[in-house]
Parts: C-alpha cells; structure tokens; sequence
C-alpha cells in the first residue's frame, strides 16, 4: 500500500460487489443481506458505510479542488477524481490527502471483517509493528507492553491517528531518496 495507490478503490468496489447484493442505484433497502460469514455485519451497514466515505471524498473535493469538475458517476472513481483535482498542491495538501484516502482505505477492511490490514502499520507511539484492532471499542491499540499512557494502559489510537502516521512516514522515504 503505496502512496497513491488504487487499494482504497479497490476495497469500495468489493465492499459494493461482494458484501452488498447488485442494489439499484438508489434503493438500499431493496439490497438483501449477504454476509460473508455470520459475524460480518449487515449489508445496510455496508451502504451506509460506503455512502459516508464517498460522501467525505466528494466534500473534499468542494473543499480542496472547486475545479475538478463534475463528480464521476463511478463511486470507486472519487479517489482518482480527488488526486487529479489537487496533484498541483503542496506536500501538505498531499499528504492530508492520502491520510484521508488511507484512512478509508483501512475502514473499507474492517468493514469486511478484515482487521489484520491494521498489523503492519507501524504505532505512531513507539513505532513498533504490533497493532491491533480492538473491534468492540473500535480503535487501534499497541501491544507493545512498554508503549502505554501515564495510567500504564496500553496506548490507544484512532484509524486517523494511524493512517497520518502511515502516510507521514511514507511521505519522508519518498523525500529521502
Ligand atoms: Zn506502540
């Protein structure tokens, strides 16, 4: 998972294609459940997942590149839309771009019950590999046993919180070579 990449597309389309039935577009109530596995969660909850993520790409975009013209009618496509619209902008833009981009990216997987996408994210704590998903508070936490807060807990952090260091780090090989 790159800088830039296409993963988080990738995900959008086998979360629209795998984890909900063919909906009309428009009629998420017509969509019948079909979960991957019996704990998976409902597919009403899929469709509202993906809604809220395009929904923040598309509000980006307003906000960050009013040029980019119309919205495409691919969902999947909004990631590339939103790359186009703002490869002119600085680093910082960029990388508060693919943040967001990887953030969701990760949220895509962990709505299809694919949480191990968490592990190989270094914890921006310690900067161990050894991060978890914890699926009931829903938040990311360390196992490292010496990366814990003032009350000795282990060090918690939110898919934002990972995804920006994710990115940062990236964003630092990149300018190194
Ligand atoms: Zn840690």
């Amino acid at each position: 998972m790159g800088i830039g990449d296409d993963t988080a597309a990738r995900r959008l389309r086998l979360l629209a294609t795998e984890f909900t039935t063919p909906a009309r577009r428009g009629s998420a109530e017509v969509a019948a459940a079909r979960p991957a596995h019996p704990s998976a969660p409902l597919n009403l909850g899929i469709i509202d997942h993906m809604r809220a993520a395009v929904a923040e790409v598309v509000g980006q975009v307003r906000e960050t590149a009013p040029d980019a013209g119309p919205r495409p009618e691919d969902d999947t496509a909004v990631y590339a839309w939103w790359r186009d619209g703002t490869a002119h902008l600085d680093d910082d833009a960029q990388q508060a771009r693919e943040a967001i981009i990887y953030r969701q990216s990760l949220e895509h997987a962990i709505a299809m019950g694919d949480h191990d996408v968490i592990r190989p994210n270094l914890c921006p704590g310690c900067g161990c590999v050894g991060l978890m998903w914890d699926r009931l508070r829903r938040h990311v936490a360390c196992v490292n046993r010496y990366c814990v807060d003032d009350l000795g807990l282990a060090r918690t952090w939110t898919l934002a919180q990972v995804a920006h260091h994710h990115v940062g780090q990236k964003m630092l090989k990149k300018s190194a070579t």
